[in-house]
């Protein structure tokens, strides 16, 4: 990175709780500058007086395209650069896709996949001007396998997970990286956050036990949120990043399960597959 030896600009959504709270804390700690965004931005005074001037605060919602420029150029303003911007801002609805519908469902894409796009493309450019950078997506390991219950979630997650593979492959020469960050059952707000949708009883025994097992999880999630961002702070000062790093047992034991069980079925139907060439 050409600004090596100096602090780092960050610019962070969803600050108000969770991993982006622990994130400003975790940059603070490293010395670096950050701006520090939410909804609501009061809910960040206690970060901005923590922070003694390297901390800025602005008000970013991700669904709002407005918001997210007027972040952008205040980080600018303030700061002068950006180094690494983390996509953070997240939540869930659950709820089979029949529960949820087409509104709900759009709702879902707005906040977890146009909204980290919005930003994205908000902040390429500086970055591609600057010659440098990182963009962290935080995804899921719910952006790599799937739930009943979990439909919405899991497909703007995947449709971000495409979105910042492609990504990554087009700003590697440009000198931008991109990490995607898949996190298991974290204890932060996420759960508690949740929007849930009017139940069918058609699907009590798919989406609505996974209603049950995540309300059943509440506050007892297995990972430690400090610890996955001093992860991801190591993952990003490595000479050599992943472009995934996944966070937690659940997370590294849920993606094995899921691609031995995608590699069996290939293999199963094998010899299918191979009989559609033309010659
Ligand atoms: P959290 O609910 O504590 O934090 C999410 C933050 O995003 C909240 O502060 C919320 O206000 C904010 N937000 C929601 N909608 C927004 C919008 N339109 N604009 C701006 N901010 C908005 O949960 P968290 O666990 O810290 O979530 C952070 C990220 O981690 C999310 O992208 C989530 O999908 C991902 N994640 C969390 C878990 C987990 O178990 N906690 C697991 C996998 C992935």
């Amino acid at each position: 990175m050409s600004n090596e030896g100096q602090d780092r600009v960050w610019l962070i959504t969803g600050c108000s709780t969770g991993f982006g709270r622990e994130l400003v804390l975790a940059a603070l700690a490293a010395g670096d500058r950050v701006m520090a965004t939410a909804r609501r931005p009061e809910t960040l005074a206690d970060l901005a007086e923590l922070g003694k001037g390297r901390v800025s605060t602005a008000a970013l919602d991700v669904t709002d395209p407005a918001s997210v420029e007027a972040a952008v150029q205040a980080t600018l303003a303030v700061f002068g650069r950006i180094d690494v911007l983390v996509n953070n801002a997240g939540s869930l609805v659950m709820g089979a896709l029949e529960e949820v519908g087409m509104k709900r469902l759009r709702e879902q894409y707005d906040v977890v996949f146009f909204g980290a796009a919005e930003v994205t493309s908000a902040v390429v450019p500086v970055l591609r001007e600057q010659g440098h950078g990182t963009i962290v997506q935080m995804s899921s390991l719910g952006g790599l396998k799937t739930y009943p219950g979990y439909g919405a979630y899991n497909s703007a997650k995947w449709a971000l997970e495409g979105y910042s593979e492609v990504l990554a492959a087009e700003l590697a020469p440009l000198g931008i990286r991109v990490l995607i960050v898949e996190p298991g059952a974290f204890r932060t707000e996420f759960n508690r956050n949740k929007v849930t949708t009017p139940e069918l009883s058609a699907y009590k025994e798919s989406a609505g036990l996974t209603r049950q097992a995540t309300a059943a999880l509440l506050d007892s999630e297995e990972n430690d949120p400090v610890k996955g961002v001093a992860a991801i702070m190591k993952a990003l000062d490595s000479d050599n990043p992943p472009l995934r790093l996944l966070l937690g047992n659940d997370a590294v034991d849920g993606l094995r399960e899921h691609h031995d069980a995608l590699l069996a079925e290939v293999t199963e139907w094998e010899e299918l597959s191979r009989s559609t060439a033309i010659s």
